[in-house]
C-alpha cells in the first residue's frame, strides 16, 4: 500500500476519476479528487440515456457524484485545474490552478438575492453548460463574461458569500500518486481538422455531443418534430457522418471506439419518436465490440436506420433550385452521387485529453477515456485497474503512463 500520510490525487471526475476515487477511499486511502469544471459528472452527464441499456446517464453518475461528495476520506476540489507533477525532496508535488469563482460555493446558501439584484443577469443557479440544475455539487455561478463589477451584489449576499477581488489561486500539493482521468476533448472549432466535412461552419452541421444536447429527452416535447436550427423548419432528413475526424492521419489515426455505437443509439431514439425521419449512418466500419452492441446495432437497423459503407468527400449547405439543406458529395470509382439531409451530425475526433508535464517522469496512471477511447463500463473498468495498482504499490515505473503519453502524442 501507498503512503497513507499524504493523500492521493485523483484527477477528472467523469465516471473514470469518481470510481478511482471510491476504490481508493473504500479500501482507507485518502483521496483529493481536482475537477476543472464547476461540477463533478465529466462528459456522462451531457448524455440523456446510454447504450447499450438506454438507461438513463444522470441517475449513475449523480449517484456515484453523490458518493464521492458525502465520502469521509475524499476531499473535492471544483474548479481547479491540475496543470503537472514534479518530484520534490520529500516526493511528489502536484501544481493546482484554482480559478477565481468569487461566490464561495461553501458559504453560498442559494436564496436567490444577487440574482434578483444583478443589473447583468450574470448571476446564475447552475454553471451555464449544464441543461439542469443544480451541478453536482451545486455551485452558484458568475458569468464573467456579463458582470460589469458594479459590486451590488455584495452587500446583497446575507452570509458573504461574494467576494469580487478574488483572483485564480496556483499551489502546490504534496501526493503520493496520481490518477490522471482526464477524459476526451471535442474537435475544436475552425480551422476544423477535416474541413472538408463542414465542421462548425453551418448550423445544420452538428457535433455529436450538440446533437445528443438537441434530441435528450429534457429538450424534446411530446409530438413536437426535429427542427432545422438553421431556419427551424422541419427537419425530414438526417444523415450521420462516421468517422469525421478520426482513422485519419491527418488529425486522429485512431479509432474512437464509442461513435458507431452512440451515432445507432441518437438514430434509434429519434426514430421510435419520429418514424417518418429518414436516417441514414454513412461509416467506414461499423464497429459494435462490447457485450449486447452487436444487438443495439441490429436494433437500429430493424426501426429503420439505413447504414450504407460510405464517407462522404465533400459536405457543403446548399440553397438553391435543386433543393436547400446539407449536401453530401460521394465519389466512388467515376461515380459522383449526391445527397441532400436537412441535418447532418458529424461524429469522431474524439482526442484523448493530453497528459499534463510531469505526469511520465512522476508515478502516475491514466485511465478512462484519456488513456485509450473507451465507453463508459470500460472507463469504469480502467479506473478500477488503476486503483488496484496504486494499492498493489506497482507505481513508479510510469509504464502505464508511457503508453497513454504515446496515445495522447498522437492525438
Ligand atoms: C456524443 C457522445 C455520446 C456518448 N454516449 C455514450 C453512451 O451512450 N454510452 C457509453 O458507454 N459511452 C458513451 N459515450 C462515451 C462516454 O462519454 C465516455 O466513455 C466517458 O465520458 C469517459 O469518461 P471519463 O471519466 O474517462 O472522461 P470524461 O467524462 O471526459 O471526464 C474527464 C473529466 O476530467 C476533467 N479534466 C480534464 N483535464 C483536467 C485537468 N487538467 N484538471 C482537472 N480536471 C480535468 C474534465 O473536465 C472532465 O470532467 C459518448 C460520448 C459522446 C461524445
Amino acid at each position: 500500500m501507498p503512503d497513507t500520510k499524504q493523500a492521493i490525487l485523483v484527477v477528472g471526475t467523469g465516471v473514470a476519476g469518481m470510481q478511482a476515487a471510491l476504490d481508493l477511499a473504500n479500501l482507507g486511502l485518502s483521496v483529493h479528487l481536482v475537477e476543472q469544471d464547476s461540477h463533478l459528472g465529466g462528459q456522462a452527464l451531457r448524455l440523456d440515456k446510454v447504450y447499450p441499456t438506454d438507461h438513463c446517464a444522470f441517475c449513475p453518475v449523480w449517484t456515484h457524484a453523490f458518493a464521492c461528495r458525502e465520502h469521509p476520506r475524499i476531499t473535492i476540489s471544483t474548479g481547479t485545474k491540475f496543470k503537472g507533477l514534479r518530484q520534490g525532496p520529500e516526493g511528489s508535488l502536484a501544481l493546482l490552478e484554482k480559478a477565481a469563482r468569487r461566490i464561495d460555493g461553501d458559504k453560498c446558501v442559494f436564496c436567490g438575492r444577487c440574482m434578483e439584484i444583478c443589473p447583468q443577469k450574470a448571476l446564475l443557479g447552475h454553471a451555464p453548460d449544464l441543461p439542469w440544475d443544480p451541478a453536482l455539487p451545486p455551485v452558484p455561478w458568475l458569468d464573467g463574461g456579463r458582470c460589469d463589477s458594479c459590486g451590488k451584489c455584495e452587500p446583497a449576499c446575507p452570509t458573504g458569500a461574494i467576494d469580487a477581488a478574488r483572483q485564480t489561486n496556483t499551489f502546490e500539493i504534496a501526493v503520493s500518486d496520481c490518477i490522471f482521468a482526464g477524459g476526451f476533448q471535442e474537435p475544436r472549432p475552425a480551422p476544423a481538422p477535416a474541413p472538408e466535412f463542414g465542421g462548425h461552419t453551418h448550423p445544420d452541421i452538428l457535433t455529436a455531443m450538440a446533437f445528443e444536447t438537441l434530441i435528450a429527452e429534457w429538450n424534446a416535447i411530446p409530438g413536437v418534430k426535429l427542427r432545422c436550427q438553421s431556419d427551424g423548419r422541419p427537419a425530414g432528413s438526417l444523415a450521420f457522418i462516421q468517422c469525421a475526424g478520426a482513422r485519419d492521419r491527418r488529425f486522429l489515426p485512431h479509432c474512437s471506439a464509442v461513435c458507431c455505437m452512440h451515432a445507432a443509439k441518437q438514430a434509434s431514439w429519434l426514430k421510435r419518436r419520429q418514424p417518418d425521419l429518414d436516417i441514414a449512418v454513412f461509416y467506414t466500419d461499423l464497429r459494435a465490440p462490447g457485450k449486447g452492441q452487436e444487438a443495439y446495432m441490429k436494433m437500429a437497423e430493424e426501426l429503420g436506420v439505413r447504414f450504407i459503407r460510405r464517407r462522404p468527400g465533400l459536405v457543403a449547405p446548399v440553397d438553391g433550385p435543386s433543393g436547400k439543406g446539407i449536401a453530401l458529395r460521394h465519389e466512388a470509382d467515376a461515380d459522383v452521387a449526391t445527397t441532400l439531409a436537412d441535418i447532418v451530425v458529424l461524429n469522431g475526433g474524439l482526442a484523448c485529453c493530453p497528459c499534463p508535464e510531469g505526469t511520465a517522469e512522476v508515478s502516475a496512471q491514466a485511465c478512462g477515456f484519456c488513456s485509450e477511447p473507451a465507453d463508459i463500463a470500460n472507463s469504469v473498468i480502467q479506473a478500477g485497474n488503476a486503483a488496484a495498482l496504486i494499492c498493489g504499490g506497482q507505481t513508479g515505473d510510469g509504464a502505464l503512463c508511457a503508453a497513454f503519453q504515446e496515445i495522447g502524442g498522437r492525438s
